[in-house]
């Protein structure tokens, strides 16, 4: 069976050579030499400052909600994997939803100020498929309007926009390290800040507001990593060029050898370093989609429907209708995209879609 994605995984030994530190140590979590190590390292891998690692990269969406959005309403996307809106709910915010953009597949920003009330607090988005958001537009907005900006950028490991870090967009950006994410720690996140006192807040609130062994600075979670899962980061961030290149092979494959007359293919917005992060295609119809999908699997290839369905029609959500979204949620398809993914598996998928289009 090909998967839509296969995790990532080090030679053995080198994960074991890190595991034997925390061993070595007798020191499994609370920020240990690992977790300290892997932060320096992502610092300089991703160019930028502020970065706090997290058990996963839901954690970082609630504590900026908790810090940023206070219960009140908070501007978000449709199309999104489910936890940028479950998050939201979490935090006894209300989403408010705004239609995407039909080739960028990110928030659509002309939209966002009709969207706004005097009870909105907060914008939170995703870099959809590690495609940036119009962070430039958005920036305005919240600026005119008061709000601070969040960005989902769970999908946007090592994306730059206009040259710099797409992390360092936002009072606070987060990311997941999920096993099928394309930097991870098995399980495991990480928030950014540019503004070094929210950082603190940031950090206070991840760590039970613990400020040293006896005092508080307030209320707070346990967003922690372990230095187990840091183990996995130290040894999997070597092989991020290995991890670039091979996803950029595959991409290209498919860009080389599908049929764009009758798919349509995300677009990537200009001043971006993508990170081939997603192979998304778009059908004519829902219809098709199936058919494409019912062909796959027979070749046992599991594509996968992401984002489906529409956040907005989720039943906790209760969200208007937001045609765009629901009408691109419906005909979307990811390509399984994976380091090791061989060229004769490319080509048997590419000539199954053409020939079922
Ligand atoms: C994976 C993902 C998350 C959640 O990350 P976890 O590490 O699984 O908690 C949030 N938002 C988006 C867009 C994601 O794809």
């Amino acid at each position: 069976m090909i998967n839509v994605t296969k995790c990532f995984l080090p030679p053995l030994e080198e994960y074991t050579q890190q595991v034997n530190r925390a061993f070595k140590n007798e020191w499994l979590t609370n920020r240990g030499e690992l977790v300290l190590e892997l932060e320096e390292k992502l610092k300089n891998y991703l160019k930028t400052d502020n970065i706090i690692i997290t058990n996963n990269g839901t954690v970082p969406l609630q504590i900026a909600l908790k810090l940023l959005a206070n219960g009140g309403e908070v501007i978000t996307t449709p199309f999104s994997y489910v936890a940028t809106t479950a998050a939201i709910v979490w935090e006894n915010c209300t989403p408010v939803f705004v239609d995407i953009h039909p080739e960028y597949l990110t928030i659509d920003e002309s939209k966002i100020e009709e969207a706004i009330t005097d009870k909105t607090k907060a914008i939170l988005v995703t870099h959809v498929f590690g495609n940036p958001c119009n962070v430039t537009e958005i920036e305005r907005i919240a600026k005119k309007h008061n709000l601070n900006v969040i960005y989902d950028a769970a999908h946007a490991f090592g994306v730059e926009y206009s040259g710099r870090s797409i992390f360092e967009y936002g009072e606070v950006s987060t990311c997941s390290f999920h096993a099928t994410k394309l930097f991870h720690t098995g399980e495991g996140g990480a928030m950014f800040t540019q503004d070094e006192e929210l950082f603190h807040k940031l950090f206070y609130h991840h760590n039970f507001g613990h400020n040293g062994p006896l005092a508080f600075h307030g209320l707070g979670v346990n967003g922690k990593i372990s230095e187990l899962q840091a183990a996995m980061g130290l040894s999997v961030l070597p092989y991020m060029n290995t991890i670039l290149n091979d996803r950029k092979r595959i991409c290209d494959h498919y860009d080389a050898h599908l049929d764009f007359n009758r798919l349509e293919k995300i677009k990537i917005r200009e001043n971006t370093q993508w990170n081939y992060s997603y192979y998304p295609v778009i059908f004519e119809s829902e219809q098709q989609l199936l058919q494409v999908q019912a062909k796959l699997n027979e070749a046992e290839i599991a594509p996968r429907r992401y984002f489906y369905p529409s956040l907005n029609t989720i039943e906790y959500t209760q969200g208007k209708p937001m045609p765009i979204s629901e009408s691109i949620a419906s005909r979307i398809l990811c390509l399984p995209l994976f380091v090791g993914l061989e060229t004769t598996a490319l080509q048997r998928i590419c000539s199954i879609i053409n020939a079922a289009l």
